[in-house]
């Protein structure tokens, strides 16, 4: 990156996805502000070289080109209002909450140079000791503008995205809140829910030995209803319409399950299993 395009980012909120950006964006040359609650957050951000600086007050972001918020979903709303009264009029203010239709108008209403931002690469331990440099290559991120949303903000957005190695996507909050109903939010309850369901067995000898011999199936299966228990409940309930559309399809879809098992209906059982060995593809498949 040319020296001239550096710029001064600040980042709120020193946890997994701060840390990440934070090594992510001082290694590409800007320089990096970090703020957190607790001070010993603050030294450890300096120590592991995910910001330059770092402190507990949100003043100390005030000179800076772009801020990103990177606390939980519920705290995003309270600090864009708490950074209108620190920053410089056009400062762009990002977020990175899991969540779009819940914070983007009030947000943009709030401070005019407001993108809402969700780059979608994450780990399933929490807090900055669990960040690392590069997981957000070749993931996507997206970008969820609004009718009032300024143009040359996004693309200040869009192009920091970019050099993060990411793949930028455009949609609106609720299409965003709809699409990521179903492949995060919907497998994290579903997972949840297994992980239970496993859990629920009486006989404890059958349970420990199923415990001994999970392997990697039920590893990938239960990965996510595994993960950060704080992020998961706010995905639930700030995109409680769309967890509880996809919720009920999925609840449809297993009725259909047991039923054609009671019934002993192996071919469309057959059919099932051929659908999604071909579907599963079109979710996952390499990306360039
Ligand atoms: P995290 O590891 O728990 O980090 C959250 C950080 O925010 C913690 O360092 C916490 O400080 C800090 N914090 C909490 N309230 C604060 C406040 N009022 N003021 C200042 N700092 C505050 O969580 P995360 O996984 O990075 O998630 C952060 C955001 O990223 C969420 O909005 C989430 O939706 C989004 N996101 C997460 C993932 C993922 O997979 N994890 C992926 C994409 C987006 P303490 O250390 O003092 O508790």
């Amino acid at each position: 990156m040319q020296k001239e395009t550096a710029m001064n980012i600040g980042i709120v909120g020193l946890g997994l996805i701060g840390g990440c950006l934070g090594l992510d964006l001082r290694a590409l040359g800007h320089t990096v502000y970090g703020v957190a609650r607790r001070q010993e957050t603050c030294d450890q951000a300096v120590t592991r070289g995910v910001v330059d600086q770092a402190g507990t007050e949100l003043a100390r972001l005030k000179g800076c080109d772009v801020v990103i918020i990177c606390t939980p979903i519920a705290t995003i709303l309270p600090m864009v209002a708490a950074l209108a009264a620190v920053l410089s009029p056009g400062t762009l203010v990002t977020d990175v909450g899991s969540v779009k239709s819940a914070l983007v108008t009030e947000a943009t209403q709030c401070w005019p140079a407001f993108v809402g931002g969700h780059p979608m690469s994450g780990k399933s331990e929490a807090g900055l000791a669990a960040a690392e440099p590069g997981i957000f290559q070749q993931r996507p991120y997206v970008i969820t503008p609004v009718e009032k949303t300024d143009p040359e903000a996004v693309k200040t957005l869009e192009q920091l995205a970019t050099q993060l190695g990411s793949q930028v996507y455009h949609c609106t909050p609720a299409e965003h809140d709809s699409a990521v109903a179903w492949i995060s939010h919907l497998p994290v309850m579903v997972s949840a829910n297994l992980i239970s369901a496993a859990m629920s067995e009486p006989n404890i000898e059958v349970l420990q030995l199923s415990q001994q011999l999970a392997s990697s199936g039920f590893r990938d299966t239960s990965r996510v209803g595994g993960g950060n228990p704080e992020l998961g409940l706010m995905m639930a309930q700030y995109n409680r319409d769309e967890v509880l559309r996809s919720l009920k399809q999925y609840q449809s879809a297993i009725a259909t399950t047991i039923e054609q098992l009671e019934g002993k209906e192996w071919d469309a059982i057959a059919r099932l299993l051929q659908k999604t060995h071909h579907g599963r593809i079109q979710f996952v498949k390499e990306r360039q």
